[in-house]
Formats: C-alpha cells, structure tokens, sequence
C-alpha cells in the first residue's frame, strides 16, 4: 500500500507535494514524510498521523527547494515505527539519497541478511533500505547508474521515487505491479501514485509509467528528462486489486476510470449472481458504492444507500490488529431502517477479507436496520492467498476463503446467500488494450515470482 507523489520544478516543491499526499491518504494512514532539496542541501519532515497532522505550517516552511518527493505510509513490511517512515534519507559516498517506495520487496530479508553478514548496519527494518545498501555499494559514481545496478538485485514490487542533489528519478518495476503517473505540472514532470492527486494540484494526466521504465529529471533542466527501460523484460503484471478496492475511483488507474471499472465488475456480478425478487441494492459504504451501482443498472433492483459511514473515526481503526477492526466495524458502518426495514437487501461490497465486516454488518442490519433478508454480493473473487507485493492481507490462515467453501463462509458471515464475481469474470470486465496481463495471485495464488 503507500503512495508517492514527487515534483521536480516549482518554486513551492513541498507545498505542492503537501498537497499530493492529501490527497493519496487513502493509501496509507500511518505515518507522512517529505524530503526536498535546494542548493544541493536535503531537508526531511517525517512523522506518524496523517498529512494534515504531519506537516504544520511552520515544518513546511522549512521544507526549501524547487524538488519534493513524498510518502504516505501503511506498513507491510516493517512496523510502525519513526524509523520506517519514509521518505527514507541516507547518506552515500556519492552525496544524500531520498527515496520513497510503494511496494514490497520479495527478496528483502535474503539481502538483509548477506548484506548484514557483510558488515551493513541497517537503521530500519524496511525493506526499501535494502535499496540505499545496495546502491551504497556499488562501484558505480553516478546514483541513476548505481540505482539501475541495485534494482537489478532486488524482486519484487517497487513504484520508486528517488531524489538526489540534482536529479529526480521515478522507476516501475519490470511487472508493474505497483501504480506509478506521470503528468505536467506547469510545464513540468509531476509524478503520483493515481491521477486524483493530479487533479488536486491541477496537473494534467499525460500517462502512466510503464512497466520497468526510469524516468531520470535533470532538476536544472526538468523539461529535459529521459526515459529508458533499464532492466531485463519480463511479463507484466498489474495488480488487480488495486482496481477493486485500493485506488480512489475518481483515479484513471492503467489508462482506465476507476468508477467505470468497478461499475463494471457490478454489472458482471449482476450476471454471475442475480438476486432475484430483491428489493433494494445497497452498497457497503465508500469502496462498495460503484459496484453496487453497476449492479443496481444491471438487475433494475432499486439503488439505496441503506448504509452510512461514519468518517469521523480516525486512524485507530484502520491499522492492522484484529481486535482493532473487530470493534471498528459497528462505529463505522450503521444502516438507514427507511431503507432497508422489511426489505430483502442485497448488499455489496469489493471484498471479503478475515469476515469480521460482514459477519458484524449483516448482524446489524437484521437487528438495528430490520432487514428481512441479506444477501450478499462481493465485486472480487475470493480472497485466498496473501500478497507479497504491497497490499497489507492477513496471513492465510486469517483469510476465511483459504480454508472454507463458499457456502461455510455464507453460513459464518450470517447471510441468506452469498455471491462472489468470478476470476473470469473479472479479467474480462478490466481488459487492458495492450493485452498485458494482471497479478491476481491474492485470489488464484499464481506468484508471478518465487515467493
Ligand atoms: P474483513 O472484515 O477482513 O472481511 O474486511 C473486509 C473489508 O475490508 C471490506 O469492506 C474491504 O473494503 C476492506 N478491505 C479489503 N482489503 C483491505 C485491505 N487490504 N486493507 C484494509 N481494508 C481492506
């Protein structure tokens, strides 16, 4: 999970990244972090909270310089720790490195563990300091060339934005399987994790960054930026998931609407699933509505937000802990009685992780909304296996559909029926025009590397 935002040419770099974190927050709520540059000199603001709470005013006026790169943080590798937050800022023999990682590196704790036995001292116990060791080591002078030379030790997930004295390079692993955009920002490179932090700085959308491509921005000359593919080919693999729950749908996610994706993958539900003599399609509030919507269309069953969410809850209840997000739910989610009283409700949502949101959810819509029956609808195979490449899922023991059948989780969860959209299903509803294929080991279990 995480985002990155960087800028490489405007007079206020941090207040503009500032702003791209916010809106990227959805990605990571743990912790922020900004490292800029002016006059060859870094400077780093980095603490735990969320964007807001991070950077003061005061912490952004120090923040100098016409390059930023920024960082919202969700840990999947390493805890929660000052230490892990990034952007991380270490010191080289070829001057200062930042760096600002979305993504999990598959072979980390093997290079950890040579690099240690080689005398490294790591600060953190992130998996993108593995990065700095490596380029640290190098033979090569030059930080892009030393750069290209770690990438080629590491597997896995990496959407990268790195920033030296005079340079700012931006690097997608050769799968792809993390987001990364590029865009023009007054005549300049800007780049995100999704498009919707674009629109909020009022850059325009130009692309994304391809599958094992570098960008390299001359921060003397930003217009003059190069791009090359640097690492050997290997297939592509986007990650699915991101277009069912992570993403934000106002982004345009691999040259495609977010919304009109997850509309898609409702109507394909709709299909696979019918909910025949339903009164009323209610979607589980915010990531569920535009499946729900797309199955409303589809089914001509009436559309009702029978569910609120409460926005007000804060951080706590979205890190990782069990106890955490057992308690979270009720506080969170509350249904309408107007809506949903007497009524057989179909209710969807993107997925089914450990159970606990549904189990709880369908408990409270019979008791508090008085719903006749519920059946529920989830616009995602099921969630089997976990993943190493930067989503934060349960191990596999935690996830309910590793080890029980389709109708073991639809009696666990409390649910008159239960419908889950199909691989199948999916793959076809999000195409790509390329014909580049996409990650979806979470739910078929194919590793596109050794795990
Ligand atoms: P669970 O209660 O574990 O079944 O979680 C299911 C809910 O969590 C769904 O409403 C999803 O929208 C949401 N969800 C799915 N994947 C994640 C994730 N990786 N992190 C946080 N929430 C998630």
């Amino acid at each position: 999970m995480c985002a990155i935002f960087g800028v490489g040419s405007h007079k206020e770099a941090s207040k503009i990244t500032y702003l791209g974190l916010h809106a990227l927050q959805h990605r990571g709520q743990e912790g922020a972090g900004i490292v800029s540059t002016t006059d060859g000199e870094p400077h780093v603001c980095r603490r735990k909270g969320h964007v807001a709470e991070v950077f003061t005013e005061s912490a952004l006026n120090r923040l100098h310089g016409s390059a930023a790169i920024g960082h919202t943080r969700y840990s999947t590798t390493g805890g929660n720790t000052m230490a892990n937050l990034q952007p991380l800022l270490m010191k080289s023999s070829f001057g200062w490195v930042g760096i600002a990682h979305n993504g999990n590196l598959v072979n980390a704790a093997a290079l950890t563990q040579k690099l240690e036995a080689e005398g490294s001292i790591f600060q953190s116990t992130n998996d993108t300091e593995v990065i700095i060791h490596l380029m640290a080591r190098s033979r090569e002078r030059d930080p892009e060339r030393a750069l290209i030379e770690a990438l080629r030790q590491v597997e896995g997930a990496y959407s990268l934005l790195v920033l030296v004295k005079d340079k700012l390079i931006a690097v997608r692993d050769p799968y792809g399987f993390r987001p990364l955009v590029l865009g023009e920002f007054l005549g300049g490179p800007v780049f995100a994790s999704e498009t919707t932090a674009f629109d909020l700085v009022g850059a325009a959308y130009k692309r994304e960054i391809a599958p094992g491509e570098m960008v390299v921005v001359p921060l003397e000359a930003p217009k003059n930026m190069v791009s090359t593919f640097p690492f050997e080919k290997t297939l592509k693999r986007r990650c699915v998931f991101e277009a069912i729950y992570f993403a934000r749908p106002d982004s345009v996610l691999y040259d495609q609407s977010v919304h009109t994706m997850r509309k898609d993958f409702g109507r394909v539900l709709a299909d696979e699933h019918p909910a025949l003599g339903a009164d009323v399609v209610i979607p589980v509030p915010d990531s569920g509505v535009p499946a729900a919507i797309g199955f409303a269309e589809r089914s001509g069953i009436p559309f009702d937000m029978g569910i609120i969410r409460s926005h007000y809850i804060g951080r706590t209840f979205i890190e990782p802990g069990q106890a955490i997000r057992d308690f979270g739910v009720k506080l969170k989610l509350n249904p309408v009685r107007e809506a949903i009283q007497g009524k057989k409700v179909v209710v969807v949502d993107d997925s089914l992780v450990r159970g606990t949101t549904s189990k709880k959810l369908i408990k409270h819509l019979r008791d508090t909304g008085g719903a006749k029956e519920v059946h529920v609808r989830i616009s995602a195979p099921p969630t089997a296996y976990p993943c190493f490449y930067g989503i934060d899922t349960p191990t596999r023991s935690e996830l309910l559909a590793s080890s029980h059948s389709i109708e073991k989780i639809r009696d666990y969860i409390g649910a008159d029926s239960l419908g889950y959209l199909s691989l199948d299903g999916l793959l076809k509803s999000i195409s790509l025009k390329s014909g580049e294929g996409f990650c979806h080991a979470c739910f078929s279990g194919e590793y596109p590397t050794p795990i």
